[in-house]
């Protein structure tokens, strides 16, 4: 392996390549090493037949199977193919928002790296985006996986997900899917969110299409996901749904809550002293005075959440210098005379 910063390869083919293409496909790959060479033939394929031009950006994300070195070995040949390599195993979210970041193309593509996506449907995808949509989901109608342990889990997901967020698509567990260069910049990605792109696309503003497309079954190499994710898209889904109804308003969510369970409380253990004042009843025994005070502190606890989520919300907002708004275009004769340009 060559360890020299400086190398030859690097200078023959810069980590950024100064050319625009309008396609960049983006495609997380984690031991694909028997589907590698063909994916990027299949795409290769898929996209001279179009006349755009195009980069093919592969992420080996900490691939132990040598991945890393045959798609290493393939960037040093072909111009068009940018590889980069993460220093470890990271999942597939990061290895996408890592892809997304080089990705310089005014429409950005993902697809998997096991072959299961078909790059033949990539064309039509684009054809949508230039529809005027900013993200375009692909949705296996006839998906080929397991039924029990995968189909159903995925139905459920699919449907909770849409009931939840509000976005409803067929299939958010499709990672072919085609968007706009805008978008992509404003999202941010962390844990395994790559799951819920169309609602975190929906929150930054997009409008979203949906396009059935092909599924294979895997021929080379295991899945990477067992049952285990059913539950973690479970506790993402709290997140999203917290993060589209509350991300700037935590107060409303949280306080709200918090007003209700202290009025209760204290209606509560208002009762209770009058109880006592009035007719001198015990009241240290009932249960009910153990309601007030756990509402009460409840109440109080939840009101104070939502002042630290107040603040939280605005570090986040202020220190990325991310706005509560996304434009998507601005109109004007004179540009130089909206406030941004000066
Ligand atoms: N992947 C990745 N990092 C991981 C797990 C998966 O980059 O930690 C990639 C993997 O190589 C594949 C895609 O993400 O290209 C989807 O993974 P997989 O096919 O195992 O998921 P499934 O199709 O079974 O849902
Ligand atoms: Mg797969």
């Amino acid at each position: 392996m060559n360890t020299s910063l400086f190398s030859e390869e690097r200078q023959q083919f810069p980590l950024f390549n100064p050319v625009t293409p309008e396609v960049s496909v983006v495609v997380p790959i984690y031991n694909e090493v028997e589907s590698l060479t063909l994916l990027i033939e299949a795409i290769n394929t898929s996209l001279s037949g179009t006349e755009l031009s195009y980069e093919i950006i592969c992420i080996d994300d900490g691939s132990q199977d040598g991945s890393a070195e045959l798609l290493k070995q393939q960037a040093m040949t072909q111009p068009y193919l940018k590889a980069v390599l993460l220093r470890r195993n990271y999942g597939q979210t990061a290895a996408m928002a890592a892809g997304f970041k080089y990705a310089k193309g005014r429409a950005v593509v993902t697809l998997d790296g096991d072959l299961q996506n078909d790059p033949v449907d990539i064309p039509r995808l684009l054809a949508k985006l230039d529809e005027g949509y900013d993200l375009v989901s692909g949705w296996r109608q006839q998906r080929q996986d397991a039924a029990i342990t995968r189909l159903l889990p995925s139905k459920i997901a699919n449907w909770l997900i849409g009931r939840i967020t509000g976005v409803k698509v067929h299939d958010y567990g499709c990672s072919l899917k085609a968007y706009r260069q805008e978008l992509v910049a404003d999202l941010n990605l962390y844990g395994e969110l790559h799951r819920f792109l169309p609602a975190l696309a929906f929150i930054e503003g997009a409008r979203i299409a949906e396009l059935p497309v092909r599924h294979h079954a895997r021929r080379h190499g295991r899945s990477k996901y067992g049952l285990g994710r059913t539950f973690r898209v479970v506790m993402d889904l709290s997140t999203i749904f917290f993060m589209k109804k509350f991300l700037t308003r935590p107060m409303h969510g949280f306080g709200l809550l918090g007003i209700i369970s202290m009025s209760l409380g204290i209606i509560t253990g208002a009762y209770l002293t009058f109880l006592k004042l009035r007719f001198g009843e015990d009241i240290g025994d009932r249960p009910l005075l153990i309601l007030a005070v756990v509402l009460l502190l409840t109440g109080v606890q939840l009101f104070c959440f939502g002042l630290l989520g107040e603040l939280l919300m605005r570090t986040y907002h202020e220190s990325q210098g991310r706005p509560i708004y996304r434009v998507r275009e601005v109109i004007a004769i004179n540009v130089n005379n909206s406030k941004e340009e000066e």
